[in-house]
């Protein structure tokens, strides 16, 4: 099909990030144009349901009139102040009270930031400057996973544990690690049971800080599910056995909250669910069921010491953004933590989730299918070549964005992270919806496995 007027302009003006520059000037993008409830709409009028609730984040939906209103009635009161050097406003004071309120673990103080790469790259200098100030300099070490996603700033992308974020891009920087995946299905060796897995996870884990020098190795970090690198939920005991590893070498556990926090999976934060007890925890997304772009850092007292010592010692704490703190940001994330309670909406994703994982596995026996996975409102469906071997498609066959177009055909947006389709639905869907959601899902496969059928890759 011809690009249309809009779709030009767009080929001509934008870099658009995270998508092949080479396809899109044939394809075009799909334009958006208005959204309400859990649908998005496109220029022709066509509504799709939003199968990702964006990129993992607007949990309440579209059109949430409260918090419309929140953002005016706080733009027209106080526009923007910061937290630079002794200034402060009441928005940002009332979130942070309210954060360490619903953490999970116990928090000393909230940093503001704008986005989870932000969060997590903040993450990384803290820690560095937190053992700057303990006196152990050369313990700076940071290990994250194969297969993490935690953003792409220059540190978060190092973080990141997927190809497509470090080739060409010189990536990753020095002092950071990649453990080992905690996909069974992919990565369970034959005869392995799932808690073998779980203690071979954890062994290499501290195979890897042994021949590194547990001196050198600061912390680790890790998403309770991870999101980008395929809906991947590690197996029962698998945090348990990875904290014993780290509480032996003194590392600093962060978990990385960013898809997982706000009621994901069922329960105000993912570590809980997943037994994970980290020391600091990074948000973004769902803080602002994103309304606006506001993320944080969630640190414990050891850090907050660590910063003060160092206060003393060299003065200001050299880092923070403009927007750290944005008082519009903050007022819109306090209305959707008091949204989330008043109106349940955690404890109605909870209530949802067997009817929403009872979908996803029940394509599971889908012959396109080789695993289905989630927890709580998220999850994946694996697409394999054959499902009797595991095999996958040929990466170039490109059969995950594939399935994700056939199913925009039907009128479902999900996205293809690999070659598993994710689903991440608004939490405020209707269990309705669950079903429409599923059936389009379905028709999107059948139609995908035609396609793979006649192209002779199945
Ligand atoms: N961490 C996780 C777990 C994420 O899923 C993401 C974004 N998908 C990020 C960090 C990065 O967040 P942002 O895109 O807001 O920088």
């Amino acid at each position: 099909m011809p690009l249309t007027n809009l779709q030009m302009r767009d080929v001509e003006t934008l870099v658009h990030p995270y998508t092949n520059q080479a396809t899109i000037r044939e394809t075009g993008p799909l334009v958006i144009e208005r959204a309400k409830g859990i649908y998005v709409y496109d220029v022709d009028g066509k509504a799709y349901i939003e199968g990702m609730a964006g990129l993992w984040c607007t949990s309440l939906g579209y059109g949430n009139e409260e918090l419309a209103e929140t953002a005016y009635e706080q733009m027209k009161k106080l526009s923007f102040t910061h937290l630079f050097g002794g200034k402060s406003h009441d928005p940002a004071i009332e979130l942070a009270e309210k954060l360490k309120e619903v953490a999970p673990v116990p928090i000393s103080k909230v940093f503001f930031v704008c986005s989870g790469s932000e969060a997590n790259d903040s993450q990384v200098k803290m820690v560095w400057y937190m053992n700057n100030a303990l006196g152990r300099p050369k313990k700076k070490k940071i290990i994250s996973r194969i297969k993490a996603y935690h953003g792409v700033t220059v540190a978060a992308a190092s973080l990141t544990g997927l190809p497509v974020n470090h080739t060409d891009f010189d990536l990753p920087i020095a002092n950071i690690l990649h453990a080992s995946c905690p996909h069974f299905y992919r990565f369970g060796q034959d005869g392995e049971t799932e808690d073998e897995f779980s203690t071979r996870c954890a062994r290499e884990l501290e195979e890897l800080i042994i021949k590194e020098g547990p001196d050198t190795v600061a912390a680790f970090i890790a998403e309770p599910v991870m999101g980008a690198g395929g809906v991947l939920v590690p197996p029962k005991g698998y945090f348990e056995k990875i904290m014993a590893v780290c509480d032996a070498h003194d590392i600093y556990m962060i978990a990385d909250e960013v898809i997982c926090g706000f009621g994901r999976l069922g329960e105000w934060f993912g570590s809980p669910v997943l037994g994970y007890k980290p020391h600091a925890i990074s948000i973004a997304k769902a803080l602002t069921s994103a309304y606006m772009p506001v993320g944080a850092v969630m640190i414990p007292e050891i850090m907050h010491e660590a910063l003060v010592s160092e206060s003393k010692k060299i003065g200001t704490f050299g880092h923070g953004f403009t927007y750290s703190g944005h008082p519009v940001g903050a007022a819109v994330a306090l209305k959707t933590l008091e949204i989330y309670q008043r109106d349940k909406i955690i404890q109605g994703a909870a209530a949802k989730a067997p009817q929403f994982q009872g979908h996803l596995k029940a394509l599971g026996d889908h012959p396109l299918v080789g695993e289905a996975r989630g927890v709580g409102l998220v999850g994946a469906l694996e697409l394999v070549a054959d499902k009797t071997s595991r095999k996958a498609f040929d990466a170039k066959a490109g059969i995950g964005a594939k399935a994700a177009k056939f199913a925009e055909d039907e009128g479902v947006i999900l996205r293809s992270v690999g070659d598993a389709l994710a689903f991440c639905p608004p939490l405020i869907i209707t269990p309705d919806e669950v079903d429409d959601l599923f059936a389009r899902a379905a028709r999107a496969l059948d139609k995908t496995h035609a396609f793979a059928r006649a192209e002779g890759l199945t």
